[in-house]
């Protein structure tokens, strides 16, 4: 798989070290469209490799969260999720969290307002701060469609 091998060559030039967890863990986020919380990741992971460890698993995700391979974000539950950001169904939307069922709605079709707030904002931030912001994630919580 091309896409496959592309975030490993990625992952390679940043770390020296290619060990079974870190392979695993973006394997399985780079298979899935969810945002999976580290309960999730590690009961999906357990059933293959029983011997991985909790904390083996929040080290490896911190690592990858770091090396910009993932994106970790709070779901409003307590528990931030985790989904894998380079390919392209991926690529920079904000979140639609429904904090009763727990859906989370991907958006990239942002509305106008939306993106010049976000450039305002940073832009006066980055002054008021002397602070080079470098990205954001935005997350709305609320109640879906059928929650409401
Ligand atoms: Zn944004
Ligand atoms: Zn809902
Ligand atoms: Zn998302």
């Amino acid at each position: 798989m091309p896409g496959q091998l592309k975030w490993r060559h990625r992952f390679q030039a940043h770390v020296s070290r290619w060990t079974v967890p870190r392979e695993v863990i973006l394997d399985l986020l780079s298979r899935t469209s969810k945002h999976m919380s580290v309960k999730e990741i590690y009961a999906s992971l357990y059933k293959m490799y029983p011997g991985i460890g909790l904390t083996t698993v929040y080290r490896t995700l911190d690592l990858l969260v770091r090396a910009g391979f993932i994106n970790r974000f709070p779901s409003g539950d307590g528990q931030n999720r985790y989904e894998f950001k380079s390919n392209k169904k991926k690529e920079h939307h904000h979140h639609l969290v429904c904090i009763k069922c727990r859906k989370i709605i991907d958006y990239s079709d942002f509305v106008d307002e939306e993106l010049e707030l976000v450039k305002k904002t940073e832009e006066i931030l980055a002054k008021k701060h002397s602070f080079n912001v470098l990205g954001h994630n935005i997350e709305f919580y609320g109640l879906c469609e059928k929650c409401k």
